[in-house]
């Protein structure tokens, strides 16, 4: 397949997905790094992704962290919490992600909101930077608790879709109304309406998945008109239903080319959104997330969990050996003269309600 000959259609995506060819593929990141520099310009913004506990109500069949896996079970104090998004702000990450497994409890609930208030009440470390931005992703919940986050201070949410096939999110998740697809859309779209900045995302490379359904999950975003997006390759878990009932699923290789593949026709798609260079990638290849970000992609996720916790929020084999790897990445980084967006929140340019002016 030619570059030239790519459409962005469900039918031309699909082909792309599909094609195998190196030569291809290579062109396609470097067209679509062009596509992002020459639309939002060439900086990376960073995340300080703290993961506040492992505790999940959810059973998705995929996950290392799901209910019935035993596993030590951890959650941050606030304090602690507190304490690394102080970290974050000293460093000038501009923004922190709070990520934890999905608990729908009063107390859990309450303590995000002080949170949230608590480190928009972070003093910025350098004058004429804004608090830190906020980016939830904490499942789902109930309208009036996105509200209420939102009322607090959060202004982004990621809440992926994982697939956007209904019948394959079925085959990955319990058939229960815990797990309820029209359920998750419904979600999606209360946070849309509220005013955030609703991101989403699938998994690239699952057992069951054609690229036909890949280049759906593209079509999905696209239809869904998300401002980020944060998706990566599929990573089994050796302890999930999914991977002990043994369904093929592709190659190491053939996932990570997938995902940075992925990341490229998203960014031809939707040339001005945010888009992560997910860890997921970093798992497959030392250089991954750096190879996606010349592949598109403009956010990186630096992991800040305190590393005794970090080693219990396993979601996929091998998540945990990374965490030393990311000062290198960012310094990899700026060797190539691309900037990190350093004291910025690095609103997603897609997202035109919300005034930027940072
Ligand atoms: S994928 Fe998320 S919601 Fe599902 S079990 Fe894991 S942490 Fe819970």
């Amino acid at each position: 397949m030619n570059l030239s000959e790519l459409t962005l259609d469900r039918e031309g995506l699909a082909a792309a997905i599909a094609c195998e060819d190196a030569a291809f593929n290579e062109a396609l990141s470097e067209e679509a790094y062009r596509v992002k520099v020459a639309t939002i310009g060439p900086e990376v913004y960073l995340r300080g992704l703290i993961e506040i506990s492992n505790i999940c109500v959810k059973n998705c069949l995929y996950c290392g962290i799901r209910r019935d896996i035993r596993c030590p079970r951890y959650e941050l104090s606030e304090e602690e919490v507190l304490a690394t998004a102080k970290i974050a702000a000293g460093r000038h990450f501009g923004s922190v992600v709070i990520q934890g497994g999905e608990r729908t409890d009063p107390a859990f609930i309450r303590k995000i909101t002080r949170l949230i208030k608590a480190i928009k009440a972070i003093e910025p470390s350098t004058e004429g930077e804004p608090p830190l931005g906020i980016t939830l992703s904490l499942g789902e919940q109930s309208r009036e608790v996105y509200e209420e986050w939102f009322d607090a201070g959060a202004h982004r949410y990621l809440l992926r879709i994982e697939s956007s096939n209904p019948d394959l999110y079925r085959k990955i998740h319990p058939d229960d109304s815990l797990h309820s697809y029209d359920r998750r859309i419904k979600a999606l779209y209360d946070l849309k309406e509220i005013g955030y900045q609703a991101g989403t995302g699938a998994m690239i490379g699952l057992p069951f998945q054609s690229a036909e359904d890949m280049a759906d999950d593209l079509m999905f975003y696209k239809e869904f008109d998300a401002p980020m997006i944060g998706m990566g390759p599929y990573n089994p878990h050796p302890q999930t239903p999914l991977t002990l009932a043994g369904a093929p699923y592709p190659s190491e290789k053939r996932r990570f080319a997938l995902g940075l593949k992925m990341i490229a026709l998203l960014r031809l798609l939707m040339p001005d959104i945010n888009i992560a260079s997910a860890t997921s990638l970093e798992v497959l290849d030392p250089r991954g997330r750096e190879l996606g970000i010349l592949s598109g992609a403009n956010v990186i996720m630096p992991n800040m969990t305190p590393e005794d916790k970090m080693v219990n929020y396993n979601l996929y084999d091998r998540k945990t050996l990374l965490r030393d790897s990311h000062s290198s990445l960012v310094e990899e980084l700026e060797s190539k003269k691309i900037a990190i967006g350093y004291g910025q929140w690095g609103d997603s340019r897609h997202f035109r309600k919300c005034p930027d002016p940072f």
